[in-house]
């Protein structure tokens, strides 16, 4: 398993993915939109609150990397919480982004390892629950937290270091992302101020008789000819 600085950036990844697609502007508005930030950094680090309650409950972490590292455990968990909370409108699409966040951890997991590169040393994940099958990707981008079945082992030096790595990794790919994020922002301002700058009457351009058409169809369909009205004005 990664350690949760990596599950909390992919937390955050997964709002700004969700900022996205409900088009928040989020330099005036994050403010607001705290608490959902909030729930899904929660739910990226969820899966591995297995690992304590496993050591609280039996003593051991026989439980850690079962059924809550497991699609179906993803499933479950988006449509409860949506169930509670929709955290954007609609209850799928709420349900879509709660998975992303719960997923994003498995995602994490499944290329968790003892040693970086392609050296297939993931300890794997029961994806598929309850198929017992633990996958894991031959390429390894984290090294693994190092708990040795309890607690006190997890504040080693080791995973000191990882640490570092991933906050800085991760740190990294955010600060990649804001920079394309806010350059994606200036040239679509830069394509509204041209819009903008461009004259207002486009149908000037066209020709003249295509000009006149619409005025000629403007005209009420109730307007009655001129000999009509003064042979009703006859018969008056
Ligand atoms: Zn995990």
């Amino acid at each position: 398993m990664a350690s949760p600085i990596a599950h909390s950036f992919a937390g955050f990844w997964t709002f700004l993915v969700f900022a996205k697609q409900l088009q928040i502007r989020l330099a005036a508005q994050w403010r607001q939109y705290l608490p959902q930030l909030g729930v899904l950094v929660l739910l990226a680090n969820l899966p591995d609150f297995d690992f304590p309650i496993s050591l609280a409950l039996l003593g051991n972490d026989s439980l850690h990397h079962e059924f809550t590292h497991s699609l179906a455990a993803g499933v479950l968990v988006a449509l409860a919480v949506s169930c509670v909370w929709r955290i954007a409108p609609g209850f799928w699409r709420s349900a879509m982004i709660c998975f992303s966040a719960y997923g994003s951890h498995l995602l994490i997991d499944l290329c968790s390892g003892r040693t970086l590169g392609w050296t297939n040393t993931g300890s794997g994940i029961p994806l598929l629950w309850p198929w017992p099958k633990k996958f894991s990707s031959p390429l390894i981008l984290l090294p693994g937290v190092r708990h040795t079945r309890t607690l006190g082992a997890i504040f080693s030096m080791d995973n000191a270091w990882l640490s570092i790595y991933e906050l800085l990794t991760c740190g990294a790919i955010t600060v990649i992302i804001f920079v394309l994020w806010k350059r994606k922002l200036k040239s679509q301002t830069l394509e509204k101020r041209k819009l903008k700058s461009r004259p207002s009457r486009p149908t000037s351009e066209g020709p003249a008789h295509l000009l006149a058409e619409p005025q000629h169809q403007n005209r009420p369909t109730s307007e009655v000819p001129e000999h009509l009205l003064s042979e009703l004005e006859h018969h008056k």
